[in-house]
């Protein structure tokens, strides 16, 4: 008989988030595969757990995997954690978990918090249709064609974004989606210093810059989705920033209308703003 594999969800901040059957869990297998086995070594040493860890993240998962699933097959139970929230989330544990089920091994989940989850509740955006995004990308050009792409997703989105970028990809946000599109910034979720803010971009990138705790600690963006009647809007947007490049802001305003059939004073504020 094999063993089972355990995909088990740790706190993203409050430690009274993990639930007595994750702990429960993490105390009964052989073996916990995590991300950073010191990081991890707090928290089980915080739940009294003395287990043996295993490190399995980006740079070593492809090699890992094959003596982990002949533990599985050997019948040893594993389970894998990473740093915080749920495995898999834009963290390790997929090509484990891929293999797992590949070669018949039961594998189950220990639910709990995920950030994106977590904020996207709290941001009083839609919640019917999301679509999670992982990190913005980082470097400028990159991170301009990545939201481009996005403009026109009527979809709630949720991005992840470091601290040091925040309002750089806010500002990105409103040059790509308009200064109109309501963002909900969700910072230190669970945390003492827990806040969620929601406000059109225009706004909010006022508010990150006016203190700069607004900008300390993890983050999650949650994207309200575009309008049907904003779909055209974001090239219409791009069009009216080339233009201003070579003419006056109302000017290119009238003859970025001209073109595109969006309002001219939508045109007008999105660039002064
Ligand atoms: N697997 C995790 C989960 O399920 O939440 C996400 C891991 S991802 C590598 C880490 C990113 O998630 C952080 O950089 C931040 O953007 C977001 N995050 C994690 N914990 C958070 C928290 N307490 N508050 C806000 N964002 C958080």
């Amino acid at each position: 008989m094999s063993g089972v594999l355990y995909i088990v969800t740790t706190p993203i901040g409050n430690l009274g988030d993990f639930s007595p059957r994750g702990q429960q869990t993490l105390s009964s297998v052989d073996l916990i595969v995590a991300e950073d086995t010191r990081h991890s070594r707090n928290l089980l040493n915080y739940f009294g757990i003395d287990k043996p860890l295993f490190s399995l993240h980006e740079h070593n998962e492809v090699n890992r995997i094959d003596s982990l699933i002949q533990r599985l097959l050997q019948g040893d139970s594993v389970a894998q954690i990473s740093d915080a929230g749920t495995p898999l989330i834009n963290d390790p544990g997929y090509l484990l978990a891929r293999r797992a089920r590949e070669e018949g091994i039961e594998i189950t989940a220990i639910p709990g918090p995920s950030a994106p989850v977590v904020a996207l509740s709290l941001s009083g955006l839609p919640v019917n249709r999301f679509s999670f995004e992982g990190f913005i990308p980082s470097r400028a050009v990159a991170r301009e064609q990545f939201l481009q792409q996005l403009a026109a997703e009527t979809r709630t989105l949720i991005f992840f974004e470091s601290p040091r970028r925040v309002v750089e990809s806010l500002q990105a946000m409103r040059s790509c989606f308009g200064p109109e599109r309501r963002v909900s910034v969700a910072r230190e979720l669970t945390k003492i210093h827990e806040s969620v803010h929601t406000a059109p971009l225009c706004e909010l990138i006022e508010w990150m810059e006016s203190d700069s705790n607004n900008r300390r600690g993890e983050f999650v963006l949650v994207v309200e989705g575009a309008q049907e009647e904003d779909k055209d809007d974001s090239e219409a947007y791009r069009i009216v920033e080339i233009i201003a490049r070579e003419l006056a802001p109302r000017k290119a305003a009238a003859v970025a209308a001209e073109i595109t059939g969006v309002r001219k004073n939508k045109l007008y504020r999105s660039l002064v703003e």
